[in-house]
């Protein structure tokens, strides 16, 4: 699956459950609260397919999906730009020091896999909107 058609299966998978939220009065706080791991993996077994495997995608003690993924990050599935005869697909806008750029054969995409800045709940809250699509609007990135 490329990256657009994981981003529109996430929106809607965000916007079903933020809706059920909504309509129960949920605050700002409750609904960050509600998309703790923890709770989510017992009340929203479809959301991620590592809560069947009660594993979270970062080794973090306190872990937040309500910003999976990332307003951070950028990508493009036709490809960004040519690097050396490769091309790249993704990248950190902010070029966090804890991404990384990962070179797969004649393909670079940005590897998240030890960056936990958007599953801080600090961070969810400094972004917190309940339209997932606003909050990842730039994420989409325009092929040069
Ligand atoms: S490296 Fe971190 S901040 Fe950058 S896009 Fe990935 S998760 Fe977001």
């Amino acid at each position: 699956m490329g990256y657009t058609d994981w981003f529109k299966k996430h929106a809607q998978k965000h916007k079903v459950i933020v809706a059920k939220l909504l309509s129960k009065n949920y605050s700002k706080e409750q609904i960050i609260d509600y998309f703790d791991f923890e709770n989510m993996k017992r009340e929203e077994k479809d959301f991620c397919p590592l809560y069947a495997k009660d594993k979270k995608c970062h080794d973090m003690e306190s872990l937040n999906c309500y910003l999976c993924a990332c307003p951070n990050f950028r990508f493009n599935d036709t490809g960004i730009e040519k690097v050396e005869e490769k091309t790249k697909f993704s990248f950190c806008s902010i070029d966090s020091k804890d991404g990384r750029v990962g070179v797969y054969g004649e393909k670079i995409h940005q590897d998240c896999s030890k960056c936990g800045v958007p599953h801080h709940r600090v961070f969810v809250e400094k972004h917190f909107d309940i339209a997932w699509e606003k909050m990842m609007k730039k994420c989409q990135y325009e092929a040069i």
